[in-house]
């Protein structure tokens, strides 16, 4: 496709060599390249505007404040929000434990029940089994079958009126199952649930809107977009806003402070103690208004999933290797493919891509119980964004070839 390759001239790394290959990167899923567009507001912010923002009243100070506030309005948009319900968090996990530590801190007791899947990431297990441990809550598992889809069939008993949270991932980070997030977010305001969607894995590859989604938090990670590291959101609902208490104190939040007592401000600086990432914050409103204009979801996702299927079907090919996860719905509107290799560790198997200049992930991904589930310890992962192209798939195929080939003489 011409436009990718044109897209393409927009992200500087994308040039490098790697071991005197160019580099073909698929671990989008871990995090994605950034275009000159977000380098570029990332250096202007800091060579033209630098200040802190809030307390000043040069200019400078304004022209910083003015243009964090103008990133949480791209954000908002971007999500369908009400720009005072995104907080600006360091990423998806800060975001979770945020929730965890002030909303479900308060509401959630002895006796009380939360439910996840058993396709979290770790940063949307741990805060939850943390929590539970240390309030005597009973954190509960929509359990996944072996090609990586949520068995939903059990949902009435798992889901009840003692559950006082629904907390699950958008899109498998593991494998790249969709997960029903709209079947569950029903069945969890039935029994007067709230509800948390970590969007970290499809917030770069669908369009979310959570009005239309009905869920009361959503997080995900700037860097996963084409933002700068440490920036990420975390969209509360406004109705929520009276009842969450602030997660951090600190300067900026507060509306008045003497030594016994303080009141704060109205979210999202409630929300934001201190000084926040301003520059990141920067660099993902830049990440978003790139986005919106060279990105159509609908394409995009019909793109990737023409790549999943590529992987599969060449993969297929090669007894020695196991295709994880709901492979027909991969190839739908899938944007990442994993796998093991018969008698070669993951690692190993990613060592050798590396080799030829192809960059993925082994490991377990953050997602332990589901690789227990799934029996594995490691797995390959191939994972993809719009700059990645079908010549690369191919020639990741021949050294898939290769490496078997290797392997067995
Ligand atoms: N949830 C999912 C589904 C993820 O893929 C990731 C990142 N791999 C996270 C949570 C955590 O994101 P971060 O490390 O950016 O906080």
């Amino acid at each position: 496709m011409d436009i990718v390759k044109q897209l393409r001239h927009d992200f500087p790394i994308l040039s490098r060599k790697i071991q005197g290959y160019p580099l073909i990167y698929f671990d989008n899923a871990s995090t994605t390249q950034k275009p000159h567009k977000v380098i570029e507001a990332l250096v202007n912010f800091y060579t033209t505007t630098n200040a802190n923002i809030y307390r000043g009243i040069h200019t400078l100070a304004e022209q910083a404040t003015c243009a964090y506030e103008q990133a949480r309005v791209t954000v908002a948009r971007f999500i369908n929000a009400l720009p005072e319900e995104i907080i600006f968090t360091s990423g998806t996990t800060e975001g979770i434990n945020f929730v965890a530590s002030t909303w479900a801190e308060q509401h959630i007791g002895a006796g009380d029940e939360i439910v996840i899947t058993e396709l979290e990431h770790h940063a949307n297990l741990l805060p939850w089994q943390q929590l539970a441990l240390r309030k005597g809550a009973l954190l509960k598992c929509i359990p996944v079958m072996p090609n990586g889809t949520l068995n939903m069939s059990s949902l009435d008993d798992i889901i009840t009126h003692k559950t006082k949270l629904v907390s699950v991932v958008h899109v498998s980070n593991a494998v790249g199952t969709h997960v029903d997030i709209e079947t569950i977010v029903r069945k969890a305001q039935r029994v007067g649930a709230r509800t948390l969607i970590d969007a970290a894995q499809s917030v770069a590859h669908q369009k979310i809107d959570v009005r239309a989604l009905q869920c009361d938090f959503l997080v995900f990670s700037g860097h996963k977009i084409m933002g700068p590291t440490g920036i990420g959101v975390l969209f509360i609902k406004k109705e929520l806003h009276e009842e969450i208490p602030p997660y951090q104190f600190g300067g900026a939040m507060v509306e008045h402070a003497t030594v016994e007592l303080a009141t704060w401000r109205q979210a999202p600086h409630k929300f934001e103690a201190g000084t926040p990432p301003i520059a990141q914050a920067i660099g993902l409103g830049a990440a978003i208004k790139y986005q919106n204009q060279h990105i159509d979801f609908d394409i995009l996702q019909k793109y990737e999933a023409l790549l999943c299927e590529r992987v599969i079907d060449g993969l297929s090919k090669l007894p020695e290797v196991k295709i994880l996860g709901p492979l027909a719905q991969l190839k739908q509107n899938g944007h990442l493919v994993s796998f093991l290799v018969k008698n070669i560790h993951s690692h190993d198997v990613a060592a050798f891509l590396n080799s030829r200049g192809i960059a993925v992930r082994a490991g377990h991904h953050c997602a332990q119980p589901f690789a227990y589930a799934l029996g594995y310890d490691a797995s390959v992962r191939v994972s993809f964004y719009f700059y990645n192209t079908l010549e690369e798939v191919e020639f990741f195929l021949s050294v898939m070839k290769e490496l078997v080939t290797h392997a067995l003489v």
